[in-house]
């Protein structure tokens, strides 16, 4: 393919910001400013069954591949545009059986692996950035990041060695792990749930910023960057990589750790939403600074601890992980606070899976009336 790159935008370089892409013409809010196919992707193990293993439909009745009987497919058509992909697993699966447990990062560094050996050209997914050209960040990593590269590797080299012949050597592996780590995409459907994994290298080469000027979304397994507030020619087009709902301190804290670097950016600086995230219940003698800073700092690690907790916890257990957390942080936090939030959300999420549907109405109402008027606020300004 000749690089023909993507209409109405620029990629750029600058000393200060690095790379990135600029807007040459005018885009409305809710314009379409590009679309980027998959340059890799995987279908999360908990949606098969659900969802097309190659184009991501949701459907009823799909059918199983025959010999492993695990992934599913709309039709033939599906099933065959798969097989380059999908006979990296096929046999494998069958022969691990319950011992088959590559992670979704590996899964999708072996099928990366793959399409690099296959593809010559530049892909339509690369219009404006190749995937050679990510970021890996390899000096940054931290003693953890490390274990975790070398553990992928090991897996990797456990489950796909047999169907990938001369897997590249200990120092591309990192690297390529590295690059997926900083430049990887999940994919959502639009109640925001996990389906699977995949690298888009032109969304990649967009700058972070917390008020972003575009979004992703994604409709199979393309990815679709729109227009989220006007942007004028000239002006740098901005996603936001993380979740929004947080104040500056935790959001930079994710930045740097996730992505290497301490974000500059206008809401960072004016921190002007901090307030109404961080709001405290109002009681008739205010609290003290410091127990507003320790409750925080409880907060952050209730809600890490819960994330671990869900892959070893029953619901009830982390049911009542959600509610502790809730009665401690309400003595002080408002129910509009954003920790508050976290934790109905969570608790709303174990009450879905119990099926406990008054309990997780009765969360849900709570989170709804907040949720609404901060996306509110965004399209005021
Ligand atoms: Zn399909
Ligand atoms: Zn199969
Ligand atoms: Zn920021």
């Amino acid at each position: 393919m000749k690089n023909e790159g993507i209409e109405g935008t620029e990629r750029f370089e600058s000393p200060e910001k690095g790379r990135g892409l600029l807007a040459v013409r005018h885009f409305a809010v809710g314009e379409l400013v590009f679309a980027c196919p998959a340059y890799s992707y995987v279908l999360t193990v908990n949606e098969r069954g659900a969802h097309c293993e190659h184009c991501f439909t949701r459907k009823e009745d799909l059918f199983k591949c025959g010999k492993c009987k695990q992934a599913h497919y709309c039709n033939v058509d599906c099933q065959r545009g798969d097989w380059p992909m999908h006979k990296l697993e096929c046999v494998a699966m069958c022969a691990y059986g319950e011992n088959w447990c590559p992670s979704e990062t590996v899964r999708l560094v072996a099928r990366i692996i793959v399409k690099q050996r296959v593809t010559t050209e530049r892909t339509l997914s690369e219009r404006l950035l190749l995937l050679k050209e990510f970021e890996s960040h390899l000096d940054k990593m931290d003693n953890e990041k490390q274990e975790m590269n070398q553990a992928d590797i090991a897996a990797l080299r456990y489950f796909y060695s047999k169907h990938i012949s001369d897997l590249p050597d200990e120092q591309a592996l990192t690297e390529l792990f590295t690059q997926v780590n900083c430049n990887g995409f999940t994919i959502e459907d639009e109640e925001l749930s996990h389906l699977g994994s995949a690298v888009f290298p032109d969304v990649a080469l967009m700058n972070h910023s917390c008020d972003p000027n575009v979004i992703v979304t994604y409709k199979g397994t393309v990815a679709e960057v729109r227009a989220v507030q006007e942007i004028n020619p000239g002006e740098e087009i901005c996603d936001s990589y993380i979740d929004l709902l947080y104040p500056t301190e935790d959001r930079r804290e994710r930045l740097l750790d996730s992505y290497f670097f301490s974000c500059q950016c206008t809401e960072c600086t004016s921190r002007s939403k901090d307030k109404a995230k961080m709001e405290i219940r109002k009681l008739s003698a205010p609290p003290e600074a410091e127990e507003i800073s320790s409750m925080v700092c409880y907060a952050k690690n209730v809600i890490e601890e819960f994330r671990r907790a869900k892959h070893y916890k029953t619901p009830s257990e982390l049911l009542e992980m959600c509610e502790l957390s809730l009665e401690k942080m309400g003595a002080i936090f408002a129910d509009t606070n954003v920790y508050m939030l976290h934790m109905m959300y969570q608790a709303m999420g174990v009450c879905l899976y119990m099926q406990d549907w008054d309990g997780a109405m009765s969360y849900g109402e709570k989170i709804v009336q907040p949720y609404s008027s901060s996306v509110l606020s965004r399209c005021d300004e």
